[in-house]
């Protein structure tokens, strides 16, 4: 028995599953998760004295690669203070600040502790501005775990087979439309049906929780103008975009401005950090300043704003990172086709920037339906066979691949190596 599969097995006792979020859980390909020692750079080591090139990123916010000094540093130096105030400080409005002015689609922000309590909070935050209660999303789009939101959610719900949770009452979900994903005619449909009645449409503007799934051309745009037509709010969830496209994220990759954005991951550089911002007139509807409630007790912890502080720091002071992403996304998910290409696989490739995955299927992927329609067994032993031989990506067909700063031509060569080798032998 390996010490991973020692502490998984003790962990199932006592956690639900074994792990704390179900992504973690190696259940749809048949494994045992690989527990974590530490990392650096685009490596990570587990307990068993393993190393594998490292794909997940902790799902998106180790952009800078993991264990950057600089990040370190900042949160050694904060921590001397104390851990938490429950009291307003210095770093928050650092913080704010340094978002609202780099980003002019961003007015105003609220500092949260999640993607989903960002999500759940903007929300709110529309439906209380324009004193509508119906919501747009977009079937296969994640936006955290909260009720109204756990309705055709993509990745972790998909994988493990569940459409929908149990425990949401039916009263949380009647007021969310699912629209399909790049078809603007669906979401044009919902809006004339409950005309004058919906608060907002919300999208993930690249899909990145039902693999890689990129906006076709006008989509984000067509979203925009339908809103301003129907009086809707639009919230681009930037949890994963944000800050990875470009330092405005998808919103200034696409030049589409929405109302409100949500962000997680790369804002917190690692630390439990989210955050919705946007346009002055709908943050200012926020309590204390107006009458939409929402808190919390460890919002803006001066740790946490410091880990993210200094990671948005380092992305915007050095804007040859993004040019160097990309590079790399266009290295290995270019890489990945040619393979594709003269191997004669029929599989599907989709990217965008530092973001991509493979479909196991031979449709051509644009939305959730396509997307399903991928061979997730053939995913599996893909998956094995690359963990196997050193490389770590998110266990699920539906996830994306994350590449970071750290990563290097030779990791990616040799990424492109083994699936070369895989998908030709
Ligand atoms: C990860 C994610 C969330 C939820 O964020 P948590 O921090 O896990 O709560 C919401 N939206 C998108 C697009 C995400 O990828």
């Amino acid at each position: 028995m390996t010490r991973s599969e020692e502490l998984f097995a003790r962990a199932v006792k006592r956690i639900p599953g074994g792990v704390n979020s179900p992504v973690r859980a190696y259940g749809a390909i048949g494994e045992t998760p690989r527990f974590i020692q530490g990392a650096v750079g685009s490596k990570i080591f587990d307990v068993d004295g393993n190393s594998y090139t490292d794909y997940i990123g902790s799902w998106g916010p180790m952009i800078l690669g993991h264990n950057h000094p600089a990040i370190r540093e900042a949160v050694i130096k904060a921590s001397e203070n104390g851990l938490s105030f429950g009291c307003a400080t210095a770093k928050e409005v650092e913080m704010a600040e340094f978002i609202c002015e780099r980003i002019p689609h961003v007015e105003m922000i609220r500092m949260v502790n999640s993607g989903t309590e960002a999500v759940m909070s903007a929300l709110r935050a529309a439906r209380g501005f324009t004193g509508r209660d119906k919501i747009i999303k977009f079937a296969g789009c994640y936006h955290g775990h909260t009720d109204a939101m756990l309705v055709s959610a993509g990745s972790g719900v998909m994988t493990s087979g569940v459409p929908d949770s149990a425990g949401v009452p039916k009263g949380c979900t009647q007021d969310t439309m699912i629209a399909v994903y790049n078809d603007l005619g669906s979401v044009e449909e919902l809006l004339e049906e409950s005309r004058g009645r919906v608060a907002a449409v919300i999208v993930e503007p690249v899909g990145a929780n039902m693999g890689v799934v990129p906006p076709a051309d006008g989509f984000l745009e067509g979203l925009r103008r339908l809103c301003d037509k129907h009086g809707a709010v639009l919230i681009f969830d930037e949890v994963i975009t944000g800050f990875r496209l470009k330092f405005d994220g998808a919103a200034g990759f696409y030049g589409v401005t929405p109302d409100l954005v949500t962000y997680g991951k790369i804002i917190g550089a690692g630390m439990p950090v989210g955050a919705y911002g946007g346009r002055k007139e709908i943050m200012e509807k926020i309590s204390p300043a107006g009458p939409v409630y929402q808190a919390g007790t460890l919002s803006g912890n001066p740790i946490a704003m410091a880990a993210g502080l200094a990671q948005l720091q380092i992305l915007f002071e050095d804007p040859e990172i993004y040019t160097r992403l990309y590079q790399k996304g266009e290295m290995m998910f270019e890489g990945i086709r040619r393979i594709f290409v003269e191997n004669n696989i029929p599989y599907q490739v989709n990217s965008v920037a530092s973001l991509g995955c493979i479909f196991f299927t031979e449709e051509k992927v644009t939305d959730y339906a396509s997307a399903k329609t991928s061979d997730t067994d053939a995913f599996a032993a893909y998956f094995k066979y690359m963990l196997n031989h050193g490389v770590h990506l998110a266990p699920s067909q539906f996830e994306a691949m994350f590449l970071s700063d750290a990563h290097t031509e030779e990791d990616i060569e040799a990424a492109l190596k083994l699936i070369k080798e895989y998908f030709y032998a």
